[in-house]
């Protein structure tokens, strides 16, 4: 099949080099010059296991092509997924669609033979009808039949995730669009489990999936608290509970509360929705806000360990939002050091491995960046450990406390080191 990709980030590039890797003919169209060209030459535009060696197959064959030119990327595509960003507006907390009508309306432009555009971004209930109105508005004979096809892979698996997705929900009534879809995921193996729901549905399911996991999040974080005020072990408690197949064991380990790219938009965009609609998601409303407080929580922690100290030193390990990425966006570890860094006279040595450049560009030069984990600690009076990267697991951590000065205390906020 011909497929074309609008938008090349952490949910366009992998599903496109995955989809070629399948047989397909793909092109992942991108506004991003050097981003293009970078992938053109089969450098890796953002850190994913695997996705290297994937691109550079995909370019090999022949299957994977990039390019800025909408009308040249869809040419003769009988599907057209569009993955653009749909950040969170910071006024309102709702979904900002500026990105996806703008190629939205691109695409409609070039539209000439019969497709099926596939929204892969994560959209509010309802914006599959205003991308069908656009298209019609932009183009009245394109022939165009606007389904949902939400994304859910997890960042630090996209590839795996990829192959092996655990459900592919598809939200569309029509036939013929659900027949194509079928035969777009015909050749991977094993079969996908498939649901075929209402566009709507399918854009719901989606926001409420996200919304659920933050909470469950939220949940065991705040059962963490409790466990330590009452003395009892909260990997023991979670254990326990998740051990019960109706809980289930995953997203049952409390940390710095989550981050990323997806949860913190979805779950305020979701809150902006129901608003709208005159519905009250209090679970949702009291997970966004405790979320948010988690981080100057663990910030407290960390300068009590210090706070006799006139100048202390901190040493972070980690700054992605979680191990497996270099994605830093609304990252917990960078809110934490942002905290930290109000603080005078702390200065804060960090370091991760694969996202030191995008922690640059948030941070800038109000922190001191190192180039391996003992270098971070050498001289430091606290470390933290904000990301839950292996190789922070697997330290020697005798070893790094005698590079630290005194007291040389660790707050693991990810209950990773062995002590
Ligand atoms: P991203 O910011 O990594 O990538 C978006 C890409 O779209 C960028 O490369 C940008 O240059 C490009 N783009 C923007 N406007 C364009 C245009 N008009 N024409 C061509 N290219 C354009 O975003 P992402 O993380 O891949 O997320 C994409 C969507 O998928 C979002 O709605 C997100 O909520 C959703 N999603 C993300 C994840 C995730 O793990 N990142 C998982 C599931 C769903």
């Amino acid at each position: 099949m011909r497929i074309a990709i609008i938008g090349t980030g952490y949910v366009g590039l992998p599903t496109g080099a995955g989809l070629a890797k399948l047989g397909h003919d793909v092109t992942c169209i991108d506004c991003d010059r050097e981003k293009v060209e970078k992938l053109r030459a089969g450098q890796v535009t953002l850190f994913e296991e695997g996705l290297e060696e994937l691109l550079k197959s995909g370019l090999e064959s022949g299957r994977l092509t990039f390019t800025e030119d909408v009308a040249q990327g869809v040419k003769g595509a009988q599907i057209v997924m569009v993955a653009v960003g749909t950040p969170e507006n910071p006024d309102t907390g709702e979904a900002n669609l500026t990105y996806l009508f703008a190629a939205v309306k691109q695409l409609a432009q070039c539209l000439k033979d019969p497709v099926v555009v596939a929204v892969k971004s994560t959209v509010p209930v309802g914006t599959g009808d205003r991308v069908g109105a656009l298209i019609r508005e932009t183009n009245p004979a394109a022939q165009a039949e606007v389904i949902s096809l939400p994304e859910f892979l997890r960042e630090g698996y996209a590839v795996h995730d990829f192959f092996h997705p655990n459900r592919i929900v598809v939200g569309t009534q029509s036939k013929e669009a659900r027949s194509l879809i079928r035969e777009l995921y015909a050749p991977m193996e094993p079969s996908p489990k498939m649901l075929f729901v209402s566009r709507r549905s399918s854009e719901a399911i989606k926001y409420a999936s996200n919304a659920f996991l933050a909470m469950k999040i939220h949940y065991i974080n705040e059962m963490s608290d409790f466990c330590e005020a009452v003395q009892a072990d909260i990997h023991e408690v979670a254990r326990g509970m998740g051990e019960d197949t109706r809980i289930g064991l995953a997203f049952l380990r409390p940390g710095p509360g989550y981050g990323g790219s997806c949860f913190p938009k979805d779950t305020k965009a979701l809150l902006h929705m129901a608003h709208k609609h005159g519905v009250e998601l209090s679970l949702i409303r009291s997970t966004i806000s405790g979320n948010a407080k988690r981080r100057e929580l663990m910030a407290h922690k960390i300068l009590d360990a210090v706070k006799d100290i006139p100048h202390p030193r901190i040493a972070v390990w980690g700054l992605a939002f979680k191990n497996g990425t270099d994605d830093c966006r609304e990252s917990p570890a960078i809110g934490i050091v942002q905290h930290l860094i109000k603080r005078a006279g702390v200065t804060v040595t960090a370091y991760d491995p694969k996202a030191m450049d995008n922690a640059r560009k948030l941070l800038g030069d109000s922190i001191t960046y190192a180039p391996d984990k003992e270098s971070a600690a050498q001289g430091a009076h606290v470390l933290a450990i904000l990301t839950e990267w292996p190789e922070f697991a697997e330290a020697d951590m005798s070893a790094i406390k005698k590079l630290m000065l005194e007291p040389s205390r660790v707050i693991d906020c990810r209950f990773l080191a062995k002590s």
